[in-house]
């Protein structure tokens, strides 16, 4: 099986093939057609299987043929600002809507997703991932989250923050992913990720990843999918 095969957007498939990536993985080669056919799904499938490309290219591939359709003249929110200021306002701070959320356990692991999706997105003419982290200092984040960025990924105590306080507005989003889902429970964030599921779109596309599908995981899986395809590795 090739890439190409599951009917990738070109730009997606430059970055693979530069990535040095010849043919998918098993989780990819069930997940990624899954994913751009629009499907829910749970998948359990262990670090080191390609999980973050299978939740990541039907996005990209999504998000590619978007901008291919959507109109060139339209202001970056750098530009508004500017003109608003050269129209004498004082530039509103307009909260980030994002098209995706993958919410990770770890600091580490909310890094790695954000450098493989700059890499797997490195031909399309504007995507944007930017990391929400414990940890990191506010004024960064609020810089971060000004660019009005595509994709955000988070861990999930620091996202409500910025939530309540008006940061974030979730009402565009298309993909939700729960990346090594068991983890973040054994952390203890089941309230945090019921919360900002709530705070989304029925309409998402839900896509959890987690070694296990049992107990309680699995409970939670069922809750925020719609008609998911289970896939175990
Ligand atoms: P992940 O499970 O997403 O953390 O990926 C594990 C490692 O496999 C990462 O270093 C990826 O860059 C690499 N990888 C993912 N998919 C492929 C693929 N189809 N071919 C070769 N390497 C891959």
């Amino acid at each position: 099986m090739t890439f190409e095969s599951l009917g990738l957007h070109p730009s997606v498939l430059k970055a693979l093939t530069e990535a040095g990536y010849t043919e998918p993985t098993p989780v990819q080669a069930q997940a990624v057609p899954a994913g751009i056919e629009g499907r829910d799904m749970m998948v359990s499938s262990q670090t080191g299987s390609g999980k973050t490309a299978a939740f990541m290219l039907p996005a990209l591939h999504k998000f590619a043929a978007q901008t291919e359709t959507q109109p060139q003249n339209g202001k970056t929110p750098n530009q508004q600002a500017q003109a608003a200021r050269s129209r004498g306002e004082r530039p509103r701070f307009k909260a980030a809507q994002p098209k995706m959320l993958v919410l990770t356990p770890t600091r580490e692991l909310a890094l790695q997703v954000t450098t493989a999706t700059e890499k797997y997105g490195t031909y399309m003419r504007r995507v944007k991932a930017v990391s929400i982290l414990g940890g990191m200092p506010y004024p960064k984040q609020m810089q971060l989250l000004s660019r009005n960025p595509e994709i955000l990924v988070a861990t999930p105590g620091r996202l409500i923050d910025h939530m309540e306080s008006g940061k974030i507005d979730f009402s565009e989003l298309e993909f939700l992913v729960l990346d090594e889902a068991d983890r973040m429970l054994d952390m203890g964030f089941v309230d945090d990720i019921e919360k900002i599921v709530a705070a989304t779109p029925e309409t998402r596309q839900t896509m959890l990843f987690s070694a296990t599908l049992d107990g309680m995981v699995g409970n939670m899986a069922k809750r925020i999918t719609k008609d998911a395809l289970i896939i175990q590795i």
